[in-house]
This record gives structure tokens, C-alpha cells and sequence, in this order.
């Protein structure tokens, strides 16, 4: 079935049609101020999708106009990011390499006679502006003349001016109903060293009046941004056109992503990381790409979920669940079953034999793969699976009940054996004779089925569990940080073949959940897991 097209792709094949372009160009301009998080993954597939669908270009281009809280450490990580979803840049660009072109641009809009030095204090400036309702008023330096403006601007640079004393301004129109066009600020005294032009500039420009620049330098066709900026592009096609690019790029407006129980803003995310909430940006909690690397969500899970949520004109917000749906959906194919014990207590096995089992590595797998699984007079199993007292409906080992360990024999419950705190510490069965699958006795019923470990050949584990690191609810973010948001199982025990899974390798613990093997597995003969993904829904986009 061919898929419906999204406002953005109409607008393309509209240009494209009407010979407009021949090619397509789209970008991505992240500010090196942070990670990426999942809202950037949203921006990436809008952008990357219109590269492959079109067979055209995208750029990857760091918008690195405002040295203040940009870092060489975030550039790094943002290719690192981008890399993992598995997109290719074209070019790799710095808009501080245009500062100089961007200057000349300035110059020019001053020769026209659309731009003037103002000696306006920024609160001065912001009274003047006006309101929604009331016109600004101009600067009294709006009549300044070329001459005099090109010597300020020229000097502005020089460094003979304090920081904020003076200011370039665009001269537009101080009673535009639209308080974006009244004589913007397009040039600030800032000294400021910046991460690549070191001490080069103590001028900067500002982002209405570089980002369309830099869209234009390097002949990108579609400027693809967030809602927020639909009141600039009247300001986006002023500079664009003043500056000598008609038609130059078109700014297109999609709704940003935002999702429940998440935080979106690099600003709020680098707090939980500066004030020690979590444990630096890539921590397994984080909305950012490299903490769901790290916590072991597959790419292309992401990918599928950006395009599951599609784009859309208006703001919304998705429920997080979704993407949990398509993480799982993607473990459920492709994530390789082991037996995991969270928290042990011994079974004996009243005169078993060793034996070993071949075990298929995941049953949705096409291509059928199978690993050796251990079997021993005594195994551990989960402390919750046999009950001295249980709930109506248990369906588990209860005394004088029968359960079937998973890929093995059906066993009777014996006796047990408890602590001194009255807390179970072992319980001894016997085998059902032929109970294996394809045994005489294999149809014999039994409530549950429950995974084991054999204590004679296991691997001691580590266990992660997240939650939200928000608690529902739509206060402030501070009062919503959830406390209980890591769990650490430290008593774990797992099938001896774990020993040789490799960093990032996923799997589906049975009946426990979706875990992935850490980034530094079994260093320092650490064997840790964070839990990727619990195995229920909440949520389905099948039947929802
Ligand atoms: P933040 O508010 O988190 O700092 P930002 O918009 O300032 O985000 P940039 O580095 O400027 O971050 O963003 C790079 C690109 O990613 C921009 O084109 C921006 O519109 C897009 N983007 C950022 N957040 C989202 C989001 N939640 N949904 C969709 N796109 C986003
Ligand atoms: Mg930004």
C-alpha cells in the first residue's frame, strides 16, 4: 500500500513539480549546548526521512552562534547520537564558520540602509517595543546616517565598545503587528570565547538573523523547524531576501515532540545532570539518545516510533508508552530469551541427574539459533514462585502442588525449609518421571511454568530497574522527580551463557522483562544489566 504523504512531503513535490528545485537539501541544525533527546530524533527523521525519500542531501550543521553554553563535549556527542540512529550527513558545517559572511551581510543590510546601531540599553529596548495591542516606538538612533553606522558597526567589532552598550538593529517597522519585525536586535557585543573562533569575534549574531543565513550559504531548499518559529519566518524571509538570496530556502513549521512524564529541554536536562539528579547525560533515565543507547534501546525502535507518530501542524502530546510499544515490538522480534533469577531461593531436586539442554535462542527468530542451558539436582528460583500461603489463583509451586520448570521436567513440591526470620530459604521436589516435552507424562496438567537457574553453573548478576524520572502529573518539574526512579537487584543470578554476551547485547529474561547488557559488561568481572523495557503493555498502536 502506497503511504499517504505528510503536509511536508506535499510542499516538496509541489516544488519539485513546478521546477522550483531540482534537488533537495534539508538540515540539521543542532545547538551544541546538550544531548540530543528524543525530540531531536523527531527533527533527525523529518529531516534525514526527506534525504532518503528524495534522494537528496542533509546536512548535519551546529548552530553555534552563542558561545556562552556551547561545548566541543556536546558537538562529539551529537554525531555520536546520530550516527547510532543510523543517519549519514552530507556535510558536517559550523555556522561560526560563516561569521565572517555573516558580517558582510550585516554591512550590506547597512548600505541599504535597513540596519543602524543603537545605543538603546536592552530594557530600553524591550519598553520601547511596544505590546500585542500598542505599537513600538523608534529608537531615537534610528536615523543615524550609512556613514556613521558603518564606522559603529565597524568599530563594534573592533572591540572599542562594552559589552550591551550597543547593539545592530534591522529597520523594519516599529507598528508591525508582528512584534518579531520591530527592529530586531540582529548583532550583540559579547566577549565570549567561542569553542572554534576562540577570541576572534567579540560580536556575535543573533539566531533570526543567522539561522536563515546560514540556510541560504549553503543552498538548503527546506528549512525544517518547530511550531515556535512560525511568527519568525516573516522575519526568516526579510533577512533571507535584504541579504540578496530570492527565493532562497522556505521555512516550513512542524508541531515539536513532546511526551508525558518526559522532559524535553536541554536546559532542564542539563540540571538533573549538574545538580546530580542523575548520573550524567547518558544515564539509562534519560530522554536523551545516548542515556536510551546506554539503557539499550534499539535504534531502529526509535526510528519507528518518530514515524509512527508522524508530523503534525499542531502541538500534542504523545503518551510515552507508545514508544515503549515499539521498543518492545523490536525485543519481542529480535531479543534472545535467557532464565534470569531477580531473587533466589534454592530448589533441590531429590535424585536428578546433569543434564543439558538445547535451547532455541529466540522462537520469532527466522534463522533458528540455540545455546546449551544447564540442568542439576539444585537450581535457583524466583523466591516469589513457591508460596507457603498463597493468594487465590496462584498459579505457581505451593506445598503438595506441582509447577513445570521451563524447558524441563514437571516437579512435586517435597518439603521446604526456612530461616530463622521465618523467610524461605530452599524447597525440595521430585521429579514427575517423562514429563519432559514429548515425555509419557508431558501432557499432564499443571498450573504455571517457571524459569530456574542451576546453582551448580550460574552467573551472579546485577540488575537495573528504571521508572519515570518524573511522577505523573503536570506540576513543576522540581516537585515532580520521581525518588524510586532506580532499582538495583544486586542478588541476581543468570544461566552460565550470559558469561559471553557482549556489551549492549539484548535479551528477554523470561517472565522478568527486557534487559540489555551494560556498556561495560563484565569488566572487573561485573555482570550488570539495565532493564530496557518491562514485558506488559500499557498501550497498543494496534488496537488502540
Ligand atoms: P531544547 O529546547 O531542548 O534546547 P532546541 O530546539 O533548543 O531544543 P536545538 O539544538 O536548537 O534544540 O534543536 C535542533 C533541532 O531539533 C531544531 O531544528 C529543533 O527544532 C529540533 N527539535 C528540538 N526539540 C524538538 C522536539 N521536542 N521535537 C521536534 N524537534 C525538536
Ligand atoms: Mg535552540
Amino acid at each position: 500500500m502506497e503511504k499517504s504523504t505528510n503536509f511536508i512531503e506535499d510542499i516538496i513535490n509541489n516544488d519539485l513539480e513546478c521546477g522550483k528545485h531540482s534537488e533537495i537539501i534539508t538540515r540539521f541544525p543542532p545547538e551544541p549546548n546538550g544531548y540530543l533527546h528524543i525530540g531531536h530524533a523527531k527533527s533527525l527523521c523529518i529531516n534525514f526521512g526527506m534525504k532518503e525519500k528524495y534522494n537528496g542531501k542533509c546536512n548535519l550543521r551546529y548552530d553555534d552562534t552563542n558561545p556562552a553554553k556551547e561545548d566541543v563535549e556536546y558537538v562529539d556527542s551529537i554525531k555520536k547520537d546520530i550516527e547510532w540512529l543510523g543517519f549519514k550527513w552530507d556535510a558536517e558545517l559550523y555556522a561560526s564558520d560563516y561569521f565572517d559572511r555573516m558580517y558582510e551581510c550585516a554591512v550590506l543590510l547597512i548600505k541599504k540602509g535597513l540596519a543602524f546601531v543603537c545605543d538603546m540599553t536592552s530594557e530600553e529596548i524591550r519598553e520601547n517595543r511596544g505590546t500585542l495591542t500598542t505599537p513600538g516606538k523608534n529608537s531615537p538612533y534610528r536615523d543615524r546616517s550609512i556613514e556613521e553606522n558603518l564606522d559603529l558597526f565597524s568599530r563594534m567589532k573592533a572591540g572599542e565598545f562594552a559589552d550591551g552598550s550597543k547593539v545592530l538593529r534591522a529597520k523594519i517597522d516599529m507598528a508591525s503587528p508582528n512584534i518579531n519585525m520591530r527592529d530586531p536586535i540582529i548583532y550583540r557585543i559579547l566577549r565570549e570565547s567561542h569553542h572554534r573562533t576562540g577570541d576572534k569575534w567579540c560580536i556575535y549574531p543573533m539566531y533570526d538573523f543567522a539561522h536563515p543565513l546560514e540556510d541560504a550559504f549553503e543552498g538548503i531548499t527546506h528549512s525544517i523547524c518547530t511550531l515556535e518559529f512560525e511568527d519568525h519566518r516573516p522575519l526568516y524571509d526579510w533577512v533571507k531576501i535584504n541579504c540578496g538570496f530570492d527565493p532562497g530556502p522556505r521555512q516550513i513549521e512542524f508541531a515539536r515532540l513532546n511526551m508525558n512524564r518526559t522532559i524535553m529541554s536541554k536546559r532542564y536536562l542539563k540540571k538533573l545532570v549538574d545538580e546530580g539528579f542523575v548520573d550524567g547525560w547518558s544515564d539509562p533515565r534519560m530522554p536523551t539518545l545516548s542515556g536510551m543507547r546506554e539503557r539499550g534501546y534499539p535504534p531502529e525502535a526509535i526510528r519507528d516510533f518518530c514515524e509512527r507518530v508522524g508530523v503534525a501542524k499542531a502541538n500534542s502530546e504523545v503518551n510515552t508508552a507508545m514508544l515503549e510499544f515499539c521498543v518492545r515490538e523490536n525485543l519481542n522480534a529480535n531479543a534472545d530469551r535467557a532464565m534470569v533469577v531477580k531473587d533466589p531461593i534454592k530448589m533441590i531436586i531429590e535424585g536428578a541427574d546433569n543434564e543439558t539442554y538445547l535451547v532455541e535462542n529466540n522462537p520469532n527468530a527466522e534463522e533458528k539459533e540455540y545455546h546449551n542451558v544447564t540442568f542439576s539436582n539444585e537450581l535457583f528460583i524466583e523466591r516469589d514462585d513457591f508460596m507457603i500461603d498463597p493468594p487465590p489463583k496462584y498459579k505457581r509451586l505451593v506445598v503438595g502442588g506441582t509447577v513445570r520448570l521451563r524447558n524441563s521436567y514437571i516437579v512435586e513440591y517435597k518439603s521446604h525449609k526456612c530461616d530463622s526470620n521465618g523467610l524461605v530459604e530452599s524447597v525440595t521436589v521430585q521429579i514427575i518421571p517423562d514429563s519432559k516435552s514429548g515425555g509419557t507424562n508431558a501432557g499432564m496438567k499443571v498450573k504455571g511454568v517457571i524459569q530456574w537457574v542451576n546453582a551448580k553453573d550460574y552467573l551472579p548478576c546485577v540488575l537495573h530497574e528504571y521508572d519515570y524520572l518524573l511522577l505523573d502529573g503536570d506540576g513543576d518539574f522540581n516537585d515532580r522527580l520521581n525518588p524510586d526512579s532506580h532499582i538495583i537487584y544486586d542478588k541476581a543470578v543468570g544461566e552460565s551463557s550470559l558469561k559471553n554476551a557482549k556489551p549492549y547485547d539484548r535479551f528477554q529474561f523470561m517472565r522478568i522483562g527486557y534487559y540489555s547488557a551494560v556498556s561495560n559488561y563484565g569488566k572487573n568481572g561485573k555482570y550488570e544489566f539495565n532493564r530496557i523495557v518491562s514485558l506488559k503493555d500499557s498501550f497498543n498502536f494496534n488496537n488502540k
